[in-house]
């Protein structure tokens, strides 16, 4: 366990400098923030902080800047749309690394808060590189992390800083990730089942193997589904299947036995485009000439009568191209049992970027009990792994 925020005395926080590292990678078009939902996820540690007394500073990597400063990547947009979500001024740092920015932050006021330009316009972020991390330490007296999302990741901003800055403890939002997802891992209600899927087998080895030994079924849909065909020597036609990934799936087939539970069958179409010829076929009857896009609908309700029957679902990848419909169809399906679900008692969690944005588009964010903020930072903790940005904080 992790020393928390809440865990720290209030009146300790009264005109002190919290240095918090928060996940503002947002989309920016046309120079303002098109999606502010990572901005919201943070307010509520911004403004507890706030009500406090303590002087807020606020650091963000955003997009792939190539370790130097790049206008395309500047958090400016997004310090003017944190004055509007505040409804107060942001102070904006334009190099978060000089004496000139550390001054700023003593200058806020007892409440105020300050934005810090993209942690990644410089090389040593990436690296990790301790004296960046000094530089950053030097703009609070206390650290908070904040930033799940990139938790995964040992930067400068996230692992460097919090081993030199104390204390250093998670913010509300990194403190509900682990304690979702950790819950869920640790102590699922039962059955505990997870549903993956998504284009590649290969980017979910670590988890189907990590999973495995702790839930009741693994019920897999997408273009993975495909390789586990190739697998079983079935027909997959033009379906997306990983050639070298093929005898792995075998493998697994053979380690996971019945825990491993396939679709009986696809909606294939002609090529990858909405006006597509599709048919649904039993998963024996994929022809040469078209592709698996998704799971049909008896599969759909195969996987809605688990997911009604689990009592923890983890899922994570969307069970068919669901950018390009009717290929949603099956995605969806999966979105609505999991919130019917959690409607009688179940524990569902969502993690993985597309799976969350599928959640999203079907408005059912506020039935699931969880839905990660964090796309590979949720599946490498799925995996069992330690999070550098969360094992760098102080112990509990
Ligand atoms: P997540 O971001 O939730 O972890 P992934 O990134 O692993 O999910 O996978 C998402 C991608 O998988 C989507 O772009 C989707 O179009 C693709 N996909 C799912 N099913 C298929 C399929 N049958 N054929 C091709 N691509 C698929
Ligand atoms: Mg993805």
């Amino acid at each position: 366990m992790k020393r928390t925020l809440a865990s720290l005395d209030p009146a300790a926080l009264d005109g002190r400098r919290a240095l918090v590292r928060v996940d503002f990678n947002t989309p920016i078009r046309d120079g303002a923030v098109s999606d502010d939902t990572r901005i919201q996820a943070a307010l509520p540690t911004i403004r507890y902080l706030r009500e406090r007394g303590a002087r807020v500073i606020l650091l963000s990597h955003l997009g792939r800047p190539k370790g130097g400063p790049d206008p395309a990547f500047s958090l400016k947009p997004v310090a003017r749309a944190l004055e509007g979500m505040l409804g107060a001024p942001v102070t904006f740092l334009a190099d978060p690394t000089t004496d000139d920015a550390v001054a700023e932050t003593r200058r806020l006021p007892r409440g105020g808060v300050a934005l810090g330009e993209n942690t990644r316009f410089h090389a040593g972020e990436e690296a990790n590189d301790p004296a960046l991390a000094a530089r950053f330490a030097a703009l609070g007296d206390l650290y908070v992390n904040d930033a799940f999302g990139s938790a995964h990741r040992a930067h400068a901003s996230t692992e460097g800083v919090a081993r030199l800055l104390k204390p250093a403890v998670s913010g509300f939002l990194m403190e509900r990730e682990l304690e979702y997802l950790g819950r869920a891992l640790d102590e699922p209600r039962r059955p505990f089942i997870a549903i993956l899927g998504g284009a590649k087998i290969s980017g979910k080895i670590d988890l189907i193997e990590a999973l495995l030994p702790k839930v009741d079924e693994i019920v897999i849909g997408g273009a993975m589904a495909c390789t586990f065909f190739r697998a079983m020597g079935l027909e997959t036609g033009n379906s997306l299947v990983e050639e070298d990934r093929v005898e792995l799936a075998r493998e697994l087939l053979g380690k996971g036995g019945r825990k491993i539970v396939l679709p009986s069958g696809a909606v294939v179409g002609r090529e990858l485009k909405s006006d597509t010829e599709t048919r649904t076929v039993h998963r024996n009857e994929i022809e040469p000439g078209w592709a698996m896009y998704d799971i049909d609908p008896m599969t759909e309700q195969d996987y809605a009568a688990l997911i009604d029957a689990a009592g923890t679902v983890v899922w994570n990848g969307p069970m068919g191209v669901f950018e390009t419909p009717p290929f949603n169809h099956g995605t969806l399906a999966i979105a609505r049992a999991m919130a019917h679900a959690m409607g009688r008692g179940a524990v569902t969690i969502v993690g993985g970027g597309d799976s969350a944005a599928a959640v999203a588009e079907a408005g059912l964010e506020d039935q699931m009990t969880h839905v990660s903020t964090g796309g590979g930072a949720s599946l490498e903790f799925l995996e069992g792994k330690p999070l550098p940005g969360v094992m760098a904080l102080d112990d509990a």
